[in-house]
């Protein structure tokens, strides 16, 4: 049977429901565009008290972007140790803040404001290292603007739920979703996923039993053993 995406009004309830659990779905903070860039790296393989140790340890040594961008990789590493993959990491920090100095001038995205997803998206990708997941970031917690970032958890369980066809990867997961979820949800959608795919929709063993979605997806058979609940 081809895949169909899920009716509106099932994804409507779903968002009451994960609001519900897990409310309220507000985002991170507002940041800078470039602080996202910055975070999401940092939070590449590990918890996000990690990242956060990384970060505040990365702006205490340096506290200007341009200061960051001119510094030496070995010293970014230092800094950044806490956090993990450090040898890796500081390389990718380096190379995002350099292209972007060295095509608009300086490490000011303000024109992003004025710009469309669309622009602001393409511009993003065309950085080094940085993908759909990473751009949909900037674009929901920095700009506020209404897109779902697909990461693993929501990944997981946007197919658990059907909500996107079996072998559907990550980038292809952004478009879908995108039209799937409407806009007014979309960056709330994605806060409720990943808190339903880290404490309920595991990666070996998802606890359908306990899981807000049960009646409304279709993977849940397979792992109910009796008694499926699911309540509005
Ligand atoms: S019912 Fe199970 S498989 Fe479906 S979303 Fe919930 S935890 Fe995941």
């Amino acid at each position: 049977m081809s895949w169909q995406p899920p009716d509106p009004a099932t994804v409507r309830l779903a968002h009451r429901r994960l609001a519900k659990r897990f409310g309220p779905l507000d985002p991170p903070l507002r940041r800078d565009p470039i602080e996202e860039l910055v975070l999401t790296v940092l939070s590449q393989n590990t918890s996000d008290v990690n990242r956060d140790r990384a970060f505040a340890a990365l702006r205490a040594r340096f506290p200007t972007w341009d200061a960051l961008a001119s510094a030496r990789v070995d010293d970014v590493a230092e800094a950044i140790r806490p956090g993990g993959l450090s040898q890796v990491k500081a390389p990718r920090i380096l190379a995002i803040l350099r292209e972007i100095r060295d095509r608009d001038g300086s490490l000011d995205l303000a024109w992003f404001a004025d710009a469309s997803d669309e622009e602001i998206a393409a511009y993003l990708v065309s950085l080094p290292g940085v993908g759909p997941k990473t751009a949909a970031c900037v674009l929901a917690f920095s700009l506020e603007r209404p897109v779902i970032p697909v990461d693993t958890h929501v990944h997981r369980a946007a197919g658990r739920l059907g909500w996107i066809p079996p072998k559907t990867d990550a980038n292809r997961a952004h478009e879908i979703l995108a039209e799937v979820v409407p806009p007014k949800l979309r960056v709330s959608m994605h806060v409720g996923l990943i808190r339903l795919g880290r404490e309920v929709c595991k990666p070996a063993r998802p606890r359908c039993e306990d899981c807000p979605l049960n009646d409304l997806c279709p993977t849940a058979p397979v792992y109910l053993a009796s008694g499926a609940r699911g309540g509005r």
